[in-house]
């Protein structure tokens, strides 16, 4: 045993360890050097009625254009963000991006209730001057703060249930709307989803990806859209890429859908678009077997 904690001790100073410290440094100077090089964009990807298929609102989703590496998703940067703390200028500049865009699109279109979503992590969450943020980002774009929804994850609850139920609480008192986003993903009980007040569960995408070929798939989704009915929550169904996917959600009573069904996530437009799919009478070839070795 001796003998194995010595070689994790060891294992301390290993030089690959000291060049992903090095690593996480030099990441995190490329990104404070990129905020203030306005090098992120925000993407907006469309939200529609499954009902209706209009288009109701988008979610604002950042990128990196990077000078070498090209246009990167937040997965290659936002962990760096939130251990070093960047997170909260970069979130807050998403925030006044989204509610600025949200303001041009609403005059553009003539339509007040269209809305944004915006993420947060649960740094910014904890973070004290969030409030404020979120409040002044209303004001200067001058928009209704009730078409703006932030998402949060079930991760801002696990540390501090009450104090995250009292952020909550100051948040909605602005008038925003709140959703939990990637549902069922994590570990809140029924009991804190009654406690937590938010208007809008997003379905995470795990459960959709089968919803229309997989009896248990389709079983809890329709379960979740019965409870946050009952609740009176919106369900939003993330990541739609088929027809049978958005027939089966409509089916089962969800509300609303996001997917690259609808579109993907683009810069902004002029005025932002959904395409309006068709039922496909053809159906997409299946997936090649994995190659063997
Ligand atoms: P999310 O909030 O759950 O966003 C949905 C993700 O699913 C996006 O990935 C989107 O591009 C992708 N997606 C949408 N429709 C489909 C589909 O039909 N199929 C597939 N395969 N994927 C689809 P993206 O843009 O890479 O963002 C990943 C995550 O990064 C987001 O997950 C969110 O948690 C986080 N994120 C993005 N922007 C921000 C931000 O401004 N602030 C913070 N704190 N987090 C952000
Ligand atoms: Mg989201
Ligand atoms: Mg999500
Ligand atoms: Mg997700």
């Amino acid at each position: 045993a001796a003998k194995r904690q010595g070689r994790n001790a060891y294992a301390l100073f290993e030089p690959a360890m000291y060049a992903s410290v090095i690593g996480e440094a030099q990441r995190r100077l490329e990104i404070e050097h990129a905020l203030a090089h306005e090098q992120f964009v925000v993407h907006y990807q469309p939200v529609v009625d499954l009902r209706t298929r209009q288009l109701i609102g988008v979610e604002a989703l950042v990128r990196w254009r990077h000078p070498a590496r090209g246009l990167l998703g937040p997965q290659e940067f936002i962990d760096n963000t939130e251990v070093s703390g960047l997170i909260i200028p970069l979130g807050r500049w998403v925030l006044q991006q989204a509610c600025q865009q949200l303001s041009r699109w609403q005059q553009s279109r003539g339509e007040h209730t269209f809305t944004m979503n915006v993420n947060l992590s649960a740094r910014q969450f904890q973070y004290p001057g969030l409030v404020s943020d979120v409040r002044q980002a209303i004001e200067q774009a001058g928009i209704d703060a009730h078409c703006l929804t932030l998402e949060l994850t079930e991760s801002i609850l696990l540390d501090d249930v009450d104090a995250a139920i009292e952020t909550l609480q100051t948040l909605r008192q602005l008038g925003v709307r709140l959703a939990i986003d990637d549902f069922g993903t994590g570990y809140s009980s029924l009991n804190y989803l009654k406690r937590l007040q938010v208007d809008i569960l997003k379905i995470d995408r795990t459960f959709i990806s089968y919803v229309a070929t997989d009896a248990d798939d389709k079983a809890l989704v329709e379960a979740v859209v019965n409870m946050a009915r009952a609740l009176r929550l919106r369900t939003v169904a993330e990541g739609i890429e088929t027809d049978d996917q958005r027939e089966m959600l409509r089916l089962l009573g969800c509300d609303h859908g996001q997917g690259f069904l609808f579109g993907r996530p683009a810069g902004p437009t002029p005025s932002p678009r959904c395409s309006t799919p068709r039922p496909r009478h053809i159906r997409p070839a299946p997936p090649e077997p994995p190659a063997v070795l």
